[in-house]
């Protein structure tokens, strides 16, 4: 994720194969084509890692769909039910790595996949809302939006409503995932290093108070192990502050 490019290595072709201008088998036909043609220098992990995307995670969200459908559009195993901050409709935020996700969505309809996922995903899990008001969001924010691909990744993948039906634990970070991942902490108001303090990423507060919340909901995880057992060597007084600043976030996120 870059704050200078809103696509940088994204085909953007998630629009036309959703509403059948393009074939997904004509999509990955034409990279076979451009793989075999010997005057091209392309690596198999490149054509590897985009067919896997279309003929992988695109029909696995498909036949979920039409699987699970329409019971699906119910589920809410984490019983989250807080509001959508407001400045999800405006990316006005100090939080730079969503005012830019958020900002470029509304801007130009299209978010990468780990800007979805990554970055808005992740903290309206961590702050908890309301699935519905979060597949609401996505239906009607990005060009690519069809209720069987959209409501997959967000319900399932992204907010774990489905209590483990497509991922098997939840997706959740701490900044440090989202420095390493991107340009956004370096030009951030807050710290992407501190977990207490005026200064101290969202993210951190929210990420441990979400694990300390959840714990009971996730203790026959084994995925979650090792993230419950670093926030076991926490220290209490410690995680109470950070606990105390998620709530405040929680309570009202239009403020950070
Ligand atoms: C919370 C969330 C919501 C999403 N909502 C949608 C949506 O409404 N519509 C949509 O088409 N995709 C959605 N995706 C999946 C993915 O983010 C988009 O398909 C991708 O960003 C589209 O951009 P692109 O064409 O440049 O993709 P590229 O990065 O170039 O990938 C190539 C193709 O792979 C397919 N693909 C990759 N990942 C997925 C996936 N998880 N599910 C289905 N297809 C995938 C897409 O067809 C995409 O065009 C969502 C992901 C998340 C995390
Ligand atoms: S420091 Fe936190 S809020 Fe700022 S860009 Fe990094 S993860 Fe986002």
């Amino acid at each position: 994720m870059h704050d200078d490019e809103k696509f940088l290595f994204h085909s953007r072709l998630s629009f036309a194969m959703n509403s059948k201008i393009l074939s997904p088998k004509e999509v990955i036909q034409a990279v076979l084509d451009h793989f075999y043609d010997k005057t091209t220098n392309i690596n198999i992990s490149q054509v590897e890692g985009f067919i896997r995307q279309i003929v992988g995670w695109r029909e696995y969200m498909r036949g979920i769909y039409w699987k699970e459908m329409p019971e699906y559009k119910q589920l809410n195993s984490l019983k989250n039910t807080n509001k959508l901050p407001d400045f999800f409709w405006s990316g006005k935020t100090k939080m730079n790595c969503l005012k830019k996700a958020i900002g470029q969505s509304l801007d130009v309809a299209y978010a990468h996949h780990i800007q979805r996922l990554m970055v808005i995903g992740n903290f309206s899990l961590l702050t908890q809302i309301d699935p519905d008001e979060v597949d609401k969001w996505y239906l009607g924010v990005y060009i690519d939006a069809i209720e069987w691909v959209e409501i997959t990744n967000t319900r399932g993948m992204s907010q774990f409503a489905d209590g483990g039906i497509v991922a098997t634990k939840p997706y959740v970070s701490s900044a440090n995932y989202i420095n390493k991942m991107s340009t956004y902490c370096g030009n951030c108001h807050y710290s992407h290093a501190q977990k207490i303090g005026e200064k101290a990423c969202p993210f951190n507060s929210l990420y441990w108070n979400f694990l300390a919340e959840k714990k009971e909901h996730f203790k026959d995880n084994q995925r979650m192990n090792m993230m419950m057992a670093l926030l076991d060597k926490m220290d209490g007084n410690k995680l109470a502050e950070i606990q105390e600043r998620a709530a405040l976030i929680i309570k009202i996120p239009d403020d950070f």
